[in-house]
């Protein structure tokens, strides 16, 4: 049995289509009117979009549900459905806390609602009695002000029992006016000892090369090896890793067929970069990460030694993962070698 860890899962994207479909037909009388079949929701939920922004469009349908009151509600069946269907062992999920405030607030109350926010979510992640590890990691947006990305990056900082790390999102486009001021928030961000990751170099529009020096991981990345691969050996001598989110880029139509990955995959083994493969949106795109591999294999992008070397990976570069292995060695010990230190194999009944 394998156990996965997921590096890159938005909360946003993190929803199925049947548990949003299901939410809106109790809760959202105007939603469930315009979908009263499922079917109907579904396709127009997972269906590919044209670029980027337009499919981060969608996560502004699933903000705006996702409420301080509501939150442990969906972060119950995001957990459930990891551990059953995915066997995950470990997931970092990632939003952005001021979206999910009340916007009839003014900004100094919606930042300090932030912290309340962070707490349910890591509340409602400890106690949805399913044995995974998780983290959360805090998006600055690359479409808030400066001030409010800065109070991002303060909560990260002050509640370290449930925030592992950084990030920025909302479309790397958009990144090229802010740079100076992005690099100003990763420099504060490391300061106050955060652990950083950064969406850049997923499209052709989002390659930043002043931003590469302040990241721990690169959220995407594919850029790099695609069209500039001389800077690998770099990312290698500095311990980075890409968090390649292989369904993310048919959706957003940054790659036309998952096949185009084998070169990513293969120059950053070549230059000793690690790869870690993650959902990104796995509720948006209906795709689980054990899928994620699998199709990666029959598309011939990766075979199984590089597989087994990606999931690997993601256990060296999670920022929370309280292990020093993976569990694969944890279980091999209790399973097959009766480490004295865990619980008897066979119950007497
Ligand atoms: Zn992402």
């Amino acid at each position: 049995m394998t156990l996965h860890a997921d590096l890159h899962r938005h909360l946003g994207g993190s929803v199925v289509p049947r548990i949003l479909w299901r939410y809106f037909q109790r809760h959202n009388p105007e939603m469930a009117g315009r979908f009263p079949e499922y079917l109907e929701f579904e396709s127009f939920y997972t269906r590919p979009r044209n670029t980027l922004d337009e499919y981060l469009e969608l996560h502004t349908l699933v903000e705006s549900v996702q409420t301080p009151h509501t939150l442990p509600y969906f972060i119950y069946r995001l957990l459930r459905g990891a551990y059953i269907f995915e066997n995950l062992a470990y997931l970092e999920i990632r939003y952005t806390p001021y979206l999910r405030t009340d916007a009839r607030l003014d900004r100094s109350a919606r930042i300090e609602q932030m912290y309340e926010v962070i707490r349910i979510v890591g509340e409602a992640s400890r106690e949805a009695d399913y044995p995974i590890v998780t983290g959360q990691i805090l998006c600055m947006h690359s479409r808030l002000p400066f001030e409010v990305n800065k109070a991002i990056a303060d909560a990260a900082a002050d509640l370290p029992e449930y925030v592992c790390g950084i990030d920025m999102a909302g479309g790397d486009s958009h990144y090229a006016d802010r740079l100076d001021e992005i690099v100003g928030l990763y420099q504060y961000a490391r300061s106050r000892g955060l652990k950083t990751t950064g969406h850049v170099y997923e499209t052709a529009d989002g390659c930043y090369p002043e931003l590469l020096p302040y990241l721990m991981r690169i959220g995407h990345g594919i850029q790099i090896p695609l069209r500039e691969p001389e800077r690998l050996r770099e990312l290698a001598a500095a311990g980075q890793c890409l968090e390649v989110c292989p369904t993310t880029y048919l959706k957003t139509g940054t790659l036309e067929n998952i096949y185009e990955l084998k070169v990513v995959f293969d120059r950053c083994f070549e230059a000793g970069v690690d790869t870690a493969i993650c959902t990104d949106n796995a509720g948006l795109h209906n795709v689980r990460l054990p899928f994620e591999y699998e199709n990666l294999l029959t598309c011939d992008a990766i075979d199984f030694r590089q597989l087994q070397a990606c999931q690997e990976a993601a256990f060296r570069h999670a920022f929370a993962w309280p292990h020093v292995r993976p569990p694969s060695t944890l279980l091999e010990r209790a399973l097959q070698n009766g480490d004295p230190q865990q619980e008897p194999l066979l119950a007497t009944y």
